[in-house]
């Protein structure tokens, strides 16, 4: 089958032929139908040698949905061949306490286990057919366009989960700054207009995602830049957004992150970049709750895909064969993909 892989590091991703793999016990295969590409990609082919831990050759795509075509034994009897499912990507133990909570995502035995993500570890969805470890982690999308599902498994899932974590901020009269309008921000957008009355002030550097975050219910569409801490003032009476959400996390995010928090706000980094947030008395405002937040739980996902059934969500995203996988982790680089990229094999 061919497949998208990262094979040597600081090198491009390259599409190969592989053996088209067969589930073992337990294990469900999908013939892939679509593979978002995230940011999280390009930041892990960034990676030094020395910091690289995903192994190689890494079957790129952590955002995969697929059709059920085959299982192994113990996993037969759990899934309907035929159906098409989302992959939940954020594998665990599903046994420590952070799994028996729900907290997948938060596993603490996951790394010592051995057990990595799709895409991030395990091979991952970027291929013609891919392998999910247990059938929990297949979700099931109904008659949801694959294309459009795709991102919803972590440019929504992961806005999703953390626009939940600081829900109690977002009441009347809020105000929510989304800092990188890609593919994670613009989801994020209409997640925070759906669910809660805050205004959003979107920013980005690139004018066509500030006309796609107007486009998706922004209340604002600023530039990002220094000019945009004043801005943001102004627009909040001179108190600051009561949640900043980073989806970008490189240094110029972080130091605007820091500046248009409000007293007793939240400041959720998302973003994987090389910002550092500096945390102490006069640092950030009082009573400001930093964080960073990673992907969403199951339970996340299955009421994102509820909320994607009812209309509530207009995924943007621009289709590539597998063969422009390479073309199109280029343009995701550059930030000149509008919305999601997704590889459709
Ligand atoms: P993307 O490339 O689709 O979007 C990034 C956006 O940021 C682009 O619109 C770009 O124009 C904009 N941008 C670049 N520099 C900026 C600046 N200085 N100010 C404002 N905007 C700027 O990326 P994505 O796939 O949406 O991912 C966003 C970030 O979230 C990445 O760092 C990714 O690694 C990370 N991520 C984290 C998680 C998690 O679980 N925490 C999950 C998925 C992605
Ligand atoms: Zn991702
Ligand atoms: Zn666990």
């Amino acid at each position: 089958m061919k497949a998208v892989q990262y094979r040597k590091v600081g090198a491009n991703p390259e599409v190969v032929e592989i053996d088209t793999p067969t589930p073992g016990p337990g294990q469900v295969l999908l013939k892939v139908t679509a593979a978002g590409l995230c940011h999280s990609d390009i930041f892990v082919m960034s990676l030094p040698e020395e910091a690289y831990t995903y192994g190689l050759p890494l079957t790129l795509g952590h955002e995969g949905v697929g059709v059920i075509v085959d299982a192994g034994e113990a996993a037969k009897h759990s899934v309907s061949i035929g159906e098409s499912v989302m992959v939940y990507g954020p594998w665990g133990c599903g046994r420590c306490r952070q799994c028996a909570e729900g907290y997948e995502n938060y596993c603490t035995e996951a790394a010592r286990l051995g057990i990595r993500p799709p895409g991030l570890g395990a091979p991952g969805a970027a291929a013609e057919y891919m392998i999910v470890d247990d059938p929990r982690h297949c979700v099931p999308i109904g008659d949801l366009d694959p294309v459009t599902a795709a991102p919803i498994t972590d440019a929504g899932l992961t806005p999703y989960h953390a626009v939940k974590r600081s829900i109690d901020k977002l009441g009347a009269n809020s105000t929510a700054v989304v800092l990188g309008v890609g593919g994670l921000g613009h989801v994020a957008i209409q997640l925070i207009k759906h669910l809660t009355s805050a205004d959003v002030i979107a920013l980005d550097t690139v004018p066509d995602h500030l006309d796609l975050a107007r486009s998706v219910g922004a209340d604002h569409a600023l530039a990002s830049n220094q000019d945009a801490v004043a801005a943001v003032k102004d627009l909040t009476h001179g108190l600051g957004a009561d949640v900043v959400f980073d989806f970008v996390g490189i240094t110029p995010t972080i130091a605007l992150g820091a500046q248009m928090c409000k007293v007793r706000g939240d400041w959720d980094i998302v973003g994987v970049g090389d910002g550092v947030a500096q945390v102490g008395f006069f640092k950030v405002p009082y009573a400001c709750r930093v964080s960073t937040s990673y992907w969403g739980t199951r339970t996340d996902l299955v009421e994102l895909v509820e909320l994607a059934q009812r209309g509530v969500l207009t995924v943007h995203t621009e289709t590539y064969t597998l063969d422009q996988a390479p073309v199109a982790y280029q343009k995701l680089r550059d930030h000149q993909v509008r919305g999601r990229a997704v590889l459709v094999p």
